[in-house]
């Protein structure tokens, strides 16, 4: 296991001095009610535990871990996002954003990472750096990179780093708060509601997998990166919903069913009250029909 303090961090990469930060973060405070004024962008700040924030920017969310030494934040979620928040914790707390821990390469959540760049030293999974240069992602470069395990320590507060396999993404990692009881898994854990679309950028049946190492981690509250807050409980039951989609779809693939007549045939009632069942339902099966028969050989 890796561990990280600030002082190995810096030591790692080169920060910037910033003897002007008081009157950038004043001036990213202005910019920010500009912005929100001008598009009406629903963002908000609320405290989930002792120390740890959820943000809120539109139907996007990540958190941050307030320390005495500095801050800890998440995914950036876009540029105008990022510099908001950034005043908002310099005028909240009076600290710097130290560390910036990106969950994945996503656009839409990892966008904005260099707004933080200057005071901030920038985690991601060793898979994520490699993308966020390919697809030229809006966002800083990773300064540091990790396989499995990676412990932050900031101000005598800690945030454990996990690699829990290939899910809705090939570098997805989660993010443990011991002391808070809380840990923050984007887009691969949908509180009370089936998966996105049709899989895009996801590896099945890997994902349960994944599923299974969280449900084995100990924690309380769980974060989503969208919607509601949730807990073990909903993590398992993602998984069961995952675990009952594939055997379905590999039925009927195996049955020699087209992917119109699964999605007419697979119904998985007891899900029917979650979020976006009508909707993504036909798309959930037509994905993991795809990957099933992309990874799979009739005879
Ligand atoms: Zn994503």
């Amino acid at each position: 296991m890796k561990r990280l303090s600030l002082t190995a961090a810096l030591a790692a990469v080169s920060l910037l001095s910033t003897p002007a930060l008081a009157q950038q973060a004043d001036t990213h405070n202005h910019a920010g009610e500009a912005q929100l004024a001008q598009t009406e962008v629903k963002r908000a700040i609320t405290e989930i535990a002792p120390n740890l924030y959820r943000f809120q920017n539109n139907f996007h969310y990540s958190v941050f871990l307030v320390t005495d030494d500095g801050v800890i934040a998440t995914d950036p979620i876009n540029a105008d996002a990022a510099t908001w928040l950034e005043a908002e914790i310099k005028s909240r707390f009076n600290q710097e954003i130290k560390y910036l821990v990106l969950s994945h390469d996503h656009a839409d959540h990892s966008s904005g990472g260099e707004v933080w760049a200057d005071t901030a030293v920038v985690v991601a999974h060793a898979n994520a750096k490699p993308v966020i240069a390919g697809e030229k992602r809006p966002t800083a470069m990773p300064n540091i990179t990790f396989e499995d395990a990676l412990d932050i320590e900031l101000g005598g507060q800690t945030v454990e780093l996990r690699y829990v396999g290939r899910n809705h993404s090939d570098n997805m990692i989660v993010m443990n708060f011991p002391a808070q009881r809380a840990l923050f898994a984007v887009d691969f854990i949908p509180v009370g509601g089936v998966a996105f679309r049709d899989f895009p950028d996801a590896y099945l049946p890997d994902w349960n997998e994944s599923l299974r190492r969280v449900e084995a981690m100990d924690f309380d509250i769980l974060v989503p990166g969208h919607g509601r807050l949730g807990d073990k409980a909903s993590v398992t039951a993602f998984r069961e919903y995952m675990d009952d989609l594939w055997t379905e779809v590999v039925a009927a693939v195996r049955a020699g069913k087209s992917v119109e007549q699964a999605q007419a045939d697979i119904k998985l009632p007891k899900y029917e009250k979650w979020f976006r069942y009508e909707e993504f339902l036909p798309l959930n099966i037509a994905g993991a029909y795809r990957q099933f028969s992309a990874h799979s050989r009739r005879n």
